[in-house]
């Protein structure tokens, strides 16, 4: 590997900084010189600031003024890849350099000198007296050989105390050394013994396996059905990965990132790799910003900011659960991580597999296209097939208005309570209910901030605004008319169902999953993780049930309603009920015994109900395919969300006017704006929201024009204005 281009002391270099400043600014290299990437700090104004260098400096600013980099900080130097992916991200999603620099360089302790700590091993010298303790402190040591501990735990496996320890080292029969505080991953062996594979899956392995080898680009769509070993195949382009001596990324929703998923890792590959998530502390984030940067982590399970780390040799990045909604990210920097992996393999000569049951339309028209390669996994592993999956006609049960299981659902659930298997009832609505509704005036309670509902959460005695996260307690006399006590929640929330569950099956077990309902994602990984292990009869559960989890004792879903998701004029509507129905099914007869899914449903007649229960899913797509195609939208089309808001709704209004008037950079390359309109959530925390929708031809240069478009408007005062591209969500 050749070292970056060197900048002598005293030369000009171009320092890009997290600070929002628009341009890299010119510095000098500082003594000792610097390579091109370095992490440096500079002085900006008073304050000391991070950067990166991104090349040689412009010169165009007064030679005398200009001051040098203080340090060049303890990290590889960034590589041009990683340059260049930034670059490209940032022009493909309309954002600063700046907040793109801030993704790449989220390492606590990034500007810290490398730190150290001690460590303890057998040293050469015997104690003067030997006690049991004493004793105790070095057998622990000869057990592992010649490895090194920290006080603590050397202190701990011995089952003595500190100074026992340091009264050997005063003696020199423990040696204390200093060594760095990131120590490398260990290291996985992609040699051990896989699980045995079905000759589906074999083929599957040795078809991304080849691709891994070639150290080419080349995306693959890896399309199976629940339960199909999609896991096991895609761990075999990780070893592929590893055995060519080049590092992997495997991609996860956050909430699917969980103890069960990291042990089939390392029963595979003998070790633990580098887990990336929101839960992980700030020495494990800095250590694996670090070794990956270094080369020592060759596998890392992360949630999609781990796209950013400064991997040296990415060989292979997988997409699990490729059309999860959650890939997006919605605040700040709007990206779609999925998207990015395809840049960022593109760009350093990497693998992508994006792995899922129920592909988004994007990637399946792509696949169709010929731009990805196509591996499909037909057959579930052992005898369990694809659950029956039946329609409940729900115009015809008759139910009274506070009450969501139907009969038939409810023998349903009996017979497999009366047969030890687990039921699933889904609903993907969080709190207890979504309306508060005053019996006297018919007022609906609101949010105060936001033109949202506030949603009763009983389990935590508030009212919680979903949109902004607002919360206030239940006021007992309602806020329009006075009236006390006639307050009643209107429909059903999963705190809800969890009642009527426990009223209809008094002697079941039942435990309910909603994402707020525990403390911490930790908290609710073992709930899960207890729940698969047969903690409970019925399983309660929101949209987080979905997402990858094993039961393998469940054999009932009903779905109590399918129509849920088909409201709203979301663009993916359809697709995403296929998808979330699709997947909640797949969670039953995961194991031995044949599973059964039924979804309760006011219009069986529907063609996406329809379509979910043939689980034709070709079909599916290819008349879903049709519609977009028809109308022009993505992924046939191009599509830009502009939300302008502000505190006053009359400036935010005049600023949308503004752009739709000026619209000529965007005729200029044949694409329309619509608008200005009320966003569908038309004001949160106490901002309007203002919104324009910009639909393009395919190949229409949209980044270029929209940047010129949204130049015109002068963002003064409080207004502010984003630029999603490809929106995934209409809010
Ligand atoms: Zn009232
Ligand atoms: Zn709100």
């Amino acid at each position: 590997m050749s070292l970056p281009q060197f900048y002598d002391p005293g030369d000009l270099v171009g320092v890009l900084t997290t600070q929002p400043l628009g341009r890299a600014l010119d510095y000098r290299a500082p003594e000792g010189g610097c390579h091109l990437g370095a992490f440096v700090e500079v002085p900006l104004g008073p304050r000391k600031v991070i950067g990166v260098v991104w090349g040689a400096g412009k010169g165009d600013y007064d030679l005398s003024k200009i001051r040098s980099v203080i340090r060049v900080l303890d990290a590889a130097p960034m590589r041009a890849e990683m340059r260049s992916f930034l670059e490209r991200a940032a022009d493909y999603t309309l954002t600063p350099m700046p907040a793109m620099l801030r993704l790449a360089t989220r390492a606590p302790g990034l500007g810290d000198p490398p730190s150290m700590r001690k460590i303890y091993r057998r040293g050469p010298g015997e104690p003067d007296k030997m006690t049991a303790a004493r004793r105790k402190v070095l057998d622990a040591l000869s057990a592992y050989g010649d490895l090194a501990f920290t006080l603590k735990e050397l202190a701990e496996m011995a089952g003595v105390g500190p100074s026992v320890v340091k009264g050997l080292v005063a003696q020199g029969a423990v040696a204390e050394e200093d060594s760095p505080r990131d120590l490398p991953f260990a290291r996985l062996d992609p040699d051990l013994p896989g699980k045995e594979l079905t000759d589906e899956q074999t083929e599957g392995a040795a078809q991304l396996s080849h691709a891994v080898r070639s150290e080419k680009y080349g995306t693959t769509l890896l399309r199976g059905v629940t339960g199909s070993g999609k896991t096991e195949v895609y761990l075999e382009a990780v070893a592929a990965a590893l055995r060519a001596g080049r590092q992997a990324l495997v991609l996860l929703p956050e909430i699917a990132l969980t103890a069960e998923f990291l042990t089939r890792v390392q029963e595979r590959f003998g070790a633990k790799p580098a887990e990336w998530h929101s839960g992980a502390t700030m020495t494990e984030r800095r250590r694996i910003w670090r070794m990956v940067g270094q080369g020592k982590a060759q596998l890392v399970i992360g949630a999609r900011s781990a796209l950013f780390l400064p991997f040296q040799n990415l060989g292979l990045i997988v997409v699990d659960e490729e059309h999860d909604t959650s890939y997006k990210q919605e605040e700040g920097v709007l990206y779609n991580a999925r998207d990015m992996a395809v840049l960022r393999a593109s760009i350093c000569g990497a693998q992508v597999v994006l792995a899922s049951a129920t592909p988004s339309l994007e990637s399946w028209a792509n696949a169709q296209a010929g731009k990805y390669n196509r591996l499909e996994l037909t057959s579930r592993f052992g005898p369990a097939v694809m659950p029956e999956m039946r329609a409940l006609d729900m115009r015809s049960e008759g139910l009274p208005s506070d009450r969501w299981v139907s009969e038939q659902l409810k023998t349903q659930v009996e017979a497999r309570l009366a047969a030890g298997e687990q039921s699933l009832l889904f609903i993907n609505r969080r709190g207890y209910a979504p309306i508060t509704l005053c019996r006297a005036c018919g007022h609906q309670i609101g949010c105060d901030d936001c033109d949202a509902r506030m949603v009763e959460h009983r389990f935590l005695k508030r009212l919680v605004c979903h949109q902004c996260g607002e919360t206030k307690p239940m006021p007992t006399i309602c806020p329009s008319c006075d009236a006390e006590g006639r307050l009643a929640p209107v429909g059903p929330g999963v705190e809800r169902l969890g009642e009527e569950a426990a009223a209809l099956f008094p002697d079941a077990r039942i435990a309910t999953l909603s994402s707020d309902m525990y403390g911490s994602a930790r908290a609710l990984k073992a709930e899960i993780e207890g729940i698969a292990e047969g903690a409970a009869d019925i399983i309660i559960g929101t949209q987080l049930v979905a997402k990858g989890h094993n039961f393998p004792k469940l054999t009932l879903v009903g779905v109590i309603d399918a129509d849920l998701g088909l409201q709203g004029s979301d663009l993916r509507a359809a697709e995403r009920t296929f998808q979330l129905m699709r997947q909640v099914a797949g969670r039953a007869g995961r194991a031995e015994k044949p599973g059964t899914a039924l979804l309760q449903t006011y219009q069986p007649e529907h063609p996406v109900i329809r379509a979910i229960l043939a689980g034709d899913e070709d079909r599916f797509w290819a008349a879903e395919a049709r519609e977009r195609e028809a109308a022009g939208v993505p992924p046939y089309g191009r599509m830009a969300g502009i939300i302008l808001s502000g505190p006053d709704v009359a400036k935010v209004f005049d600023a949308g006017n503004l752009l739709a008037r000026q619209d000529a950079p965007l005729r200029s390359i044949g694409a329309q704006v619509f608008g200005p309109a009320p966003a569908p959530i038309a004001r949160v925390r106490g901002r309007h929201r203002v919104r324009l929708l910009v639909k393009a031809e395919k190949s229409a240069p949209l980044q270029d024009a929209l940047a010129r478009w949204v130049a015109q408007v002068p963002l003064k005062g409080d207004l502010r204005l984003a630029v999603d591209i490809d929106p995934q969500s209409f809010y």
